[in-house]
């Protein structure tokens, strides 16, 4: 199998953490669709949004994911990738859709300890845990629909890889 690995999942599940340690498990290219949009756009998420809206920064995230996607790939998504109903088909069309999932608190802990504020503004302007509980709230569902494995984010980095390769039966590199 070398269909790409796609990883969803609120901000601080350990998208970009998690998916460079698979990716160099598996012998995989590593791509994070937010990194994709710093490159192109020489912005940060917090500029695009200021400059174009939420609606502006949601296109282009459409516009990343087709252009990162690739065979042999472990592809970071952006937290909303799952709102649109084309994203969440496009990635289950080609590939495999793993959601890192984790509780509201873990995720605001994780947060909190390295805000990266630039990177990473507040959707609502609330206490940071206050806000996960409400995202959770509102995308699970996507999440949860989106995924054809759902994977317990809150262990250790290498024990959430070690899950993901059985899950997808990939137990040794190729
Ligand atoms: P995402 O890309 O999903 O937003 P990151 O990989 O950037 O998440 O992780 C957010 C923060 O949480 C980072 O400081 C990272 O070191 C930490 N982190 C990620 N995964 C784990 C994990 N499984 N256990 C503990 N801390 C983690
Ligand atoms: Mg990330």
């Amino acid at each position: 199998m070398n269909t790409p690995i796609f990883l969803v999942g609120a901000r601080g599940c350990g998208k970009t953490t998690v998916g460079q340690t698979l990716a160099q498990a598996l012998g995989y290219t590593f791509v994070d669709t937010d990194h994709w949009l710093l490159e192109t756009t020489q912005k940060t998420v917090a500029e695009v949004v200021a400059s174009e809206g939420w609606e502006g920064f949601r296109l282009r995230e459409s516009e990343a994911l087709h252009a990162v996607t690739q065979p042999a790939a472990v592809i970071a998504t952006g937290g909303g990738m799952v709102l649109a109903e084309r994203n969440r088909q496009y990635m289950r069309e080609k590939g495999k859709v793993i959601w890192l999932a984790a509780d509201a608190a873990v995720l605001a802990a994780r947060l909190e300890a390295q805000p990266e504020e630039g990177q990473r503004p507040t959707l609502t302007g609330r206490p940071i845990a206050e806000e996960m509980r409400q995202i959770l709230a509102e995308r699970e569902a996507l999440y949860r629909h989106a995924a054809h494995h759902i994977i317990n984010a809150m262990q250790q980095p290498a024990a959430v890889t070690t899950q993901i390769r059985q899950a997808l039966s990939l137990a040794h590199a190729s």
